[in-house]
């Protein structure tokens, strides 16, 4: 893995050429309406291009061509040799493109890019390589019944999958939803963010020269309002696969009951919990842990573990940890590798997030950071932030912040703990520090979240499932079980 320099990650960002249209059947489009929008570099305040913008014409057309290359077969007909060939092509052009769709990403919407180059992009070039090695072990059953019947149970592609993804890690996103989806034999129309369009756009190009046939995969950038609902009701699109904010979530499900009835899988917002109990084992480990989870990614991270609930007597030491290691991740330019948190996705953003700090000051104890700073010609930063004693019924004990900001939550008993940890409308993820083998189970078994981390924080893998229940959402990306959104079962009864 190379490491590049400040000024080689400026330089590339200045010679890079930068995607503008949609990709349908194959093909670089501007949308029907001629309409565009502008990306913003939130880290500079200053426009990166002007994108296609798509509404529910070019939704149509994508829809159409997605429809046309699953029914005519050019992809789940040919042999799956030469299939998982191309899902090991696409992963192998990610990682031949990884700096420049870590630039993209890191311009478009404030990230690190250190982090999308070293992490997003070959994370997302594995999901290929799993989906590709799953392809052919997808197997039905063959059902014991009485004689004079033979029946199989056989598991069917579902045909056009609209997918609608965050712009928080806007090349993962596209790939935990595409990998699967096409691995399973699906054609896909793709919504990327409006705040992060372009490096979906250069993705469909980098499948395209794998050898993916047109049509397969479609992206139409522009916004949810136009873009994303016309895939909610688009009477072609089979299944719907959404990450995002809950609020966006019961859209989706609003636009399948309006239109066709299709499926819709969700994967929204949390306020996971990281509960440390006095006898961890590690406790620098657990706050450079605990702080790593809530700072990364600007905080902008769905399963973020934004409180960490800590037992009493070891409360005063663990943060006085936290605000020591909250000092590494001091905001700066996101093309430089120095830099310890980027920029915030957007001024609006910035300004939901400021609004959090500022009301949970009146309440609870500011015990790190807390300003928002002007770097250059932009004020989307904004300093590691920790807040003590909040209480967790609060703004702050409950509601997703998505941003750097953690609330440190004392308790008791470990009876408060699980209390308190599933006191929230979410269920995405949770994590326990204890070297108690007992409590570690104890605790584990009563958490209400998708996945739960002992003496970890925030664990996730291409092998194991993502997602949540209550408010999080419903249905996994990732694993083998993720497949189970892109298929469906044919049972084939035959007699004899
Ligand atoms: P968002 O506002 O819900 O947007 C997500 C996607 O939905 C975007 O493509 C957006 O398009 C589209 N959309 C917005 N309004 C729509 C509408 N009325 N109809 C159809 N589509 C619409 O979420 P976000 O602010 O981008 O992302 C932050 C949220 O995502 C947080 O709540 C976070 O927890 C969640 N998230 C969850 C996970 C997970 O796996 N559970 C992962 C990452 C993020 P526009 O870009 O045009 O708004
Ligand atoms: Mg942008």
């Amino acid at each position: 893995m190379s490491h590049k320099t400040h000024q080689e990650w400026l330089d590339l960002a200045q010679t890079l050429s930068v995607p503008q249209y949609a990709f349908i059947d194959g093909q670089q489009v501007k949308a029907e309406s001629g309409a565009t929008f502008t990306s913003i570099n939130p880290a500079t305040g200053k426009a990166l291009t002007d994108v296609v913008s798509c509404d529910a014409a070019d939704v149509n057309r994508a829809a159409a061509a997605a429809l046309r290359s699953f029914e005519d077969r050019r992809w789940t007909g040919q042999p799956m040799a030469a299939r998982k060939r191309i899902m090991q092509n696409i992963a192998e052009g990610l990682r031949t493109h990884a700096a420049e769709l870590a630039v993209l990403d890191s311009l478009d919407m404030g990230k690190r890019v250190v982090d999308a180059f070293e992490l997003d992009v070959p994370f997302s070039a594995s999901l290929f390589d799993f989906y590709g090695e799953a392809l052919d072990k997808l197997n039905g059953e063959a059902v014991a019944m009485d004689d004079g019947v033979h029946a199989t149970i056989t598991k069917e592609p579902l045909g056009v999958v609209g997918a609608v993804v965050p712009w928080n890690y806007p090349v993962d996103m596209a790939a935990w939803k595409l990998a699967p989806a096409i691995a399973a034999g699906n054609s896909v129309v793709l919504k990327p963010a409006e705040q992060s369009p372009l490096s979906a756009i250069r993705l469909a190009e980098i499948f395209a020269d794998a050898g993916l046939p047109d049509g397969v995969v479609n992206v139409v950038p522009g916004f949810g309002e136009t873009a994303g609902q016309a895939i909610g009701r688009h009477m072609d699109i089979d299944t719907l696969v959404f990450t995002g904010s809950t609020g966006v979530g019961k859209l989706f499900q609003r636009y399948a009951g309006e239109s066709n009835m299709k499926q819709v899988w969700l994967e929204c917002g949390g306020k996971s919990a990281n509960i440390v109990f006095a006898d961890a084992e590690d406790l620098q480990k657990a706050a450079e842990s605990a702080a790593f989870d809530v700072f990364f990614n600007q905080g902008e991270v769905c399963s973020s573990h934004s409180r960490v609930l800590v037992q009493r007597g070891i409360h005063q030491e663990f943060v006085a940890l936290l605000r020591d290691i909250s000092e590494r991740y001091q905001p700066g330019d996101p093309l430089d590798p120095a830099s310890g948190m980027g920029a915030m996705v957007s001024a609006e953003h910035t300004d939901m997030v400021e609004g959090f700090i500022a009301r949970a000051r009146k309440e609870a104890d500011l015990a790190a950071g807390g300003r928002r700073l002007k770097l250059g010609d932009s004020d989307c930063f904004i300093q590691p932030t920790v807040v003590d004693n909040v209480r967790p019924d609060s703004e702050l004990g409950q509601n997703e912040v998505f941003g750097p900001v953690l609330a440190v939550i004392p308790f008791d008993t470990e009876e408060d703990a699980v209390r308190i940890a599933n006191s929230t409308q979410f269920g995405l993820a949770a994590s326990v520090w204890t070297s108690n083998i007992s409590r570690a189970h104890r605790v584990a078994s009563r958490l209400v979240a998708g996945t739960v981390s002992v003496n970890a924080t925030d664990a996730f893998g291409a092998q194991t499932p993502f997602g949540g229940f209550k408010s999080s959402g419903y249905g996994r990306d990732l694993s083998l079980h993720a497949l189970d959104k892109y298929q469906g079962l044919k049972t084939t009864w035959i007699s004899y």
